[in-house]
């Protein structure tokens, strides 16, 4: 965590931000509030190899259209002398014994039944994700610690009664306008049968009207009405 608090600190441009700061680009950012380095950031760049002139391919393979998986390490291409490295390799080597050390006391594992609010929870002061604790009290809490500097803290049972709490409401007034729509449908179907009905009756009326003047033209063929009659 120390090295990761001492760049946020000296506020070095985390390699998003940096890219979006030499392309002009808009680069999606990880936390859009604020630029903080994480640790694992800090652990990707010790580990790339790329500081020490190799270069490295195949990281990641299209699972899916606009979706990338990434490999594993031992399926990455690599061509060593590709350029001038940037770091020596002796201290890169010393960096990658001291991550093994360290790396010991947190072995990952794959949890059996993740929570359903699992990376959904964000601080809402640097905006990174927030994770859970269980041990003594059921927490959910900013993993950016000092880095973030709010110490965010939320028990899961209160969270998650807030979380249940909001759905309602917002199904609530799902429901209300599903409802709002189906009235204002009614209404319409309505006025167009009613429209429909009018026309049909306008129709009625003018075919009506024609074979009365029809007729009264054959009258007034006859004789047997003058034109003033028909007017
Ligand atoms: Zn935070």
């Amino acid at each position: 965590m120390k090295i990761a608090e001492i760049l946020s600190r000296e506020t070095v441009p985390t390699p998003g931000a940096y890219k979006n700061q030499m392309t002009g680009q808009n680069y999606t950012l990880r936390n859009q509030k604020c630029n903080l380095w994480t640790p694992a950031q800090v652990r990707e760049i010790l580990q790339n190899e790329v500081y020490i002139g190799s270069y490295i391919c195949h990281k990641l393979t299209s699972v899916r259209p606009r979706e990338m998986r990434r490999n594993d390490r031992s399926e990455y291409m690599k061509f060593k002398d590709h350029h001038e490295p940037l770091v020596d390799p002796e201290l890169f080597q010393a960096a990658q014994e001291a991550i093994q050390l360290r790396g010991k006391r947190g072995i990952y594992q794959k949890e059996k039944s993740p929570h359903a609010l699992k990376g959904k929870v964000k601080c809402g002061q640097c905006g990174y994700g927030m994770l859970r604790r269980g041990k003594q009290v059921d927490i959910y809490y900013c993993h950016m610690g000092d880095i973030c500097g709010s110490h965010m803290r939320i028990k899961t049972k209160v969270l998650e009664q807030i979380v249940m709490e909001t759905w309602g409401k917002l199904s609530e007034a799902g429901q209300k306008d599903w409802e709002d729509q189906a009235v204002k449908r009614n209404q319409e179907f309505l006025e167009l049968s009613k429209a429909r009905e009018e026309k049909r009756i306008l129709e009625m009326k003018a075919g009506y009207c024609r074979t009365k003047r029809m007729s009264l033209y054959d009258y007034w063929k006859e004789g047997k009405v003058t034109k003033r009659n028909i007017n």
